[in-house]
């Protein structure tokens, strides 16, 4: 049995949970990003911050919850440095909070056998994020101080816990990057960020007790760390023994998992409902700024991809990108050629960002819808080669994406109609030929604007569809310039 909690900040919610200050605090230095409510101190009182709370409500929407009439605060006692307060704000029901998510559905696909399933959310909470402790040489038991940053303190945070409906590491994993590709379509989080999202794991075998996991970092130490766990508990059974239920930590650099401690009970945290804050109302404009963050899901554009041809790895590629996702659905339309389209940004526009050190998930690193409508409409008129898009063209285009294509189109790879239309008149008898029906005609006259191209590189099957459309658009002209007999 595989069942996940995962913690994901809310780092593009813009403020902290309860006060003003900013939900992604990376870059700044220790303890500027605080005030009165997030350091706790006396007096301070918490206000619930709008651009969390709507957030979190359209996420518990997109991952097929239902909603709670009003979310409803609790406090969890314990005793830390990073907890300035010494009770963190979250919702836990056993003391008569309400969570955003009273349960619900979410469908993930897993990329590698193109496969949906589903997974039973139990609940979503939204609850605060602790400051951050660090140790000097010698860890938690050897550095004689702690230093405490409390940027971090008062992060919005959500705490989805699903069923144990998962069947095994690589689903678990492939369900944990949907959820996080879900929340970045929404806006509400940057996945990429460090320390955006923790996970930890509850697995258990049969006859065996629960065994929690803690502290995985990463969609790729989800799968690792529940593997190792499943080969320990399995081992252990095999063996005879008995598992115990325990909390152990996850070692990604040794790739183990360690005994933490024996499991606190939930009444050690002294839970109550939180005095300061009432009930915030899930309901009206609230509600309707939550669902308008709806507009875009992985899975629409998955299926637009899909309809328009594109392969599998292709969709998921361009999918699961959303800046690049946004500029398929931009360019798309204009496009006769979508799966020309779909190549050129799901798989060579993005492998040549990946080469040039560039950040495809960044918008900032893509080029303009005008410059992709333009080459695609090159390509499909047979203007210019494909293998110089490839080759060239998108090499450049990843260093310096505004620049304009005058600058990047290489002389040698623009073929130029003009001078296909000066070799077909000098070869009027080839064209006529050719609209008589004969098709040898037409590799002739390939040859022939080839020679007169000199060695610039062109693609000649582009080349050959580019004067079959010129005899079509101009070849009666040209062949009655000087009437037939
Ligand atoms: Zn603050």
């Amino acid at each position: 049995m595989i069942g996940l909690e995962i913690h994901v900040q809310l780092t593009e919610a813009g403020t902290k949970l309860f006060c003003g200050c900013k939900s992604n605090y990376r870059g700044l230095p220790a303890n500027t990003n605080v005030c009165p409510v997030c350091l706790g101190q006396p007096g301070a009182l918490p206000v619930p911050q709008e651009g969390p709370v709507v957030y979190a409500v359209a996420a518990s929407l997109q991952l097929g919850c239902r909603l709670p009439p009003a979310v409803v605060f609790t406090r969890k006692h314990y005793f830390y440095p990073d907890l300035p307060k010494n009770y963190q704000i979250t919702e836990y029901e056993g003391a008569h909070g309400a969570p955003v998510c009273l349960g619900g559905t979410f469908k993930y696909l897993d990329p590698a056998g193109w496969e949906w399933r589903s997974v039973r959310i139990r609940r979503i909470n939204l609850e605060e994020d602790p400051g951050r402790s660090s140790y000097l040489r010698g860890g938690i038991l050897g550095s004689p101080v702690v230093m405490v940053d409390y940027n971090r303190s008062g992060v919005p945070l959500l705490e989805i816990v699903t069923e144990p409906d998962l069947r095994g590491p690589r689903d678990a994993r492939a369900m944990v990057e949907y959820l996080l590709l879900t929340l970045e379509y929404l806006g509400a989080v940057n996945p990429r960020l460090e320390g955006a999202f923790r996970v930890d794991a509850n697995i258990s075998v049969p006859g065996g007790e629960r065994v929690e996991v803690k502290n995985i970092g990463s969609t790729l130490d989800v799968e690792r760390a529940i593997r190792y766990e499943l080969l320990r508990q399995g081992k252990i059974v095999e063996h005879g023994g008995r598992v115990e239920r325990e909390t152990r930590h996850w070692d990604s650099a040794r790739g183990v998992t360690r005994p933490l401690r024996h499991k606190e009970e939930e009444e050690e945290y002294l839970y109550i409902p939180d005095p300061d804050l009432p009930p915030v109302p899930i309901g009206g404009a609230l509600l309707a700024k939550a669902r308008r963050l709806l507009a875009l899901t992985p899975g629409e554009v998955l299926a637009t991809l899909e309809e328009d041809g594109a392969t599998r790895e292709q969709a998921w590629s361009i999918a699961s990108t959303p800046s690049i996702a946004r500029l398929y659905l931009e360019t798309r339309g204009h496009a006769a050629d979508k799966r020309l389209l779909a190549r050129l940004l799901g798989v060579d526009l993005k492998g040549a960002l990946q080469r040039a050190g560039r950040d495809p998930y960044s918008p900032g690193s893509l080029p303009p819808p005008t410059t992709i409508t333009r080459l695609v409409a090159m390509v499909e008129k047979g203007e210019i080669p494909y293998d110089t898009v490839k080759g060239l063209i998108l090499p450049r285009l990843a260093v310096n994406p505004s620049a304009s294509l005058e600058e990047l189109l290489p002389e040698k790879a623009r073929v130029d109609e003009s001078l296909i239309l000066e070799v077909l008149a000098a070869e009027r008898g080839a064209v006529c030929d050719y609209l008589d029906g004969e098709e040898k005609a037409l590799n002739y006259l390939v040859g022939r604007v080839i020679r007169r191209l000199g060695r610039r590189a062109v693609d000649p099957r582009r080349l050959r569809s580019l004067i079959a459309r010129l005899i079509e658009e101009r070849g009666a002209s040209i062949c009655g310039m000087e009437g037939r007999d």
